[in-house]
């Protein structure tokens, strides 16, 4: 018993989240600490969640329009350097590679793709006819900013999609830059079961080189937002910066809107956070690599039968990721323990009773309830299952978003909403000097969006007092 335990999570997640967390993690095999600092391992049960996004958000992007592509990892430091304000933002994490040819330009991994897409954009784009032009690329970026890794959420590389598009009218790029950001939503709640906010960023919290960022935010249960996708109208700004143009339909030559639009293998992050628990992951079935397990009780005089009938729910079974735990060197018990830290959905167990009985016995991971269920009924009931325990989870951290947000009427009342670790809604002038005070005096609350829908924006904002001009959502964050 001692070696059950000992695989098992040892700290609360209400006592020890950071601790709880890196655990979770790494002992439900989903990623690991790397060897190069700042960096991590993504092993193979979380790349199968990753290839599961992928999976999903391609289907999505295939009835959209958007095509996938790939361009290099290298740009070169005058690419970089044609937009301005994205290069300032950038230049603290960018990591560069030193030309073996001292006469050739330094080299930038790329922090992200805007320039090096747009260079090639400029000689593809040549009229009306060429628009709109959607590409997609799914690869790994490098921001030189921390040396902590915390795995998923914060490390020099890591996976993403980029969605770059261009766009005859701002009328277009504002339609689609809402559409993706739509996408992401639903992807969170459809998929991972995460709900989130959405909105608009502050002046001070946009995309470097950008129009203006649109955002969706998860909130953990820690009381830390966390940023799950962005989609940003870039405006016109790198069209011009990057010579993009084209011959319009009124025979003149115009310069077009382009979007950006990304999220990354931090989702993986949102989604532990967000269902797991003291015994460990916790998957909403759509995005489970295994939905359920099959676990026979194996006693020597009724193997044969036990496994037999094991092997045919299996096959009963084939509609569902369902992995059939027959190995003969681990106890029950402790696969038992083992599923749970690794949080499949459903237990499917089938011990000599049962096959006397013609039943299983199915138990959720996520509330530990079980239920003997006869045979004949269980593809039925196993599919209700997993469609209740996915709508449960999402109702459940609905329902924590929710009661986290505190519409604050004073400074003081805000204060107090951020030493409480939830979400202020407050009027807020969007200054950006206003802002980074704000962040001074409450230890790192920033604002995570302004919400598209917004009623009654009377007053004065809550921090310095001018006149307010949105209701804004500020928490602190990851
Ligand atoms: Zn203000």
């Amino acid at each position: 018993m001692a070696h059950e335990k000992s695989i098992g999570i040892t700290v609360k997640k209400a006592d020890d989240m950071p601790e709880w967390y890196g655990q979770v993690v790494v002992k439900s095999g989903l990623a690991d600490y790397a060897p190069v600092k700042g960096c991590m391992v993504i092993r193979p049960y979380g790349y199968a969640i990753w290839q599961r996004i992928m999976d999903y958000f391609n289907g999505r992007m295939g009835k959209l329009g958007v095509e996938n592509a790939y361009f290099p990892l290298f740009i070169p430091e005058s690419f970089f350097k044609k937009e301005a304000e994205h290069a300032k933002g950038f230049e603290p994490e960018v990591a560069w590679v030193m030309n073996r040819d001292e006469s050739q330009e330094k080299l930038a991994l790329r922090p992200t793709s805007e320039t090096i897409m747009y260079d090639s954009y400029s000689r593809w784009v040549r009229s009306w006819r060429d628009l709109p032009l959607r590409i997609n690329q799914w690869c790994n970026i490098i921001r030189w900013e921390v040396s902590d890794v915390k795995l998923f959420l914060r490390s020099r590389e890591f996976l993403w999609q980029e969605g770059h598009c261009v766009y005859e009218s701002e009328k277009e790029c504002d339609r689609e830059t809402i559409m993706m950001l739509d996408e992401y939503e639903k992807l969170c709640h459809e998929l991972l079961a995460v709900p989130v906010l959405k909105g608009k960023k502050t002046e001070k919290e946009k995309f470097a080189g950008a129009h203006y960022t649109t955002t969706i935010e998860a909130f953990m249960p820690d009381g830390k937002a966390l940023q799950c996708g962005t989609s940003h109208n870039l405006g016109q700004g790198f069209s011009k910066a990057f010579n993009i143009s084209f011959l319009g339909k009124d025979g003149k030559m115009q310069t077009p809107w382009q979007s950006s639009w990304g999220f990354s293998t931090r989702l993986i992050g949102a989604l532990v956070m967000q269902h797991s628990d003291d015994k460990g992951l916790v998957l909403p079935p759509s995005i489970a690599p295994y939905q359920a397990v099959i676990i026979p009780i194996i006693f020597e005089d009724s193997r044969e039968k036990v496994l037999k009938k094991a092997i045919e729910i299996r096959h009963k079974l084939k509609d569902m990721r369902v992995f059939l735990d027959d190995r003969d060197q681990y106890t029950s018990g402790w696969k038992f323990n083992e599923w749970e830290l690794k949080g499949v959905p459903l237990r499917i167990e089938i011990g000599p009773k049962d096959v006397e009985k013609d039943q299983v016995i199915l138990v959720r991971r996520d509330t530990g309830k079980k239920e003997p269920v006869k045979i004949a009924d269980l593809n039925e009931k196993a599919a209700e299952l997993l469609e209740t325990v996915q709508s449960d989870l999402f109702k459940k951290a609905q329902k924590f978003l929710k009661d986290s947000i505190v519409e604050v009427k004073s400074w003081k009342e805000f204060e107090k909403t951020i030493k409480s670790k939830k979400i202020a809604k407050a009027l807020f002038c969007g200054g950006v000097d206003c802002e980074d005070n704000i962040k001074a005096k409450t230890e790192g609350a920033n604002s995570r969006c302004i919400p598209f829908e917004q009623k009654n924006v009377k007053g004065k904002c809550v921090h310095c007092g001018e006149e307010a001009r949105f209701w804004t959502y500020f928490s602190r964050s990851y």
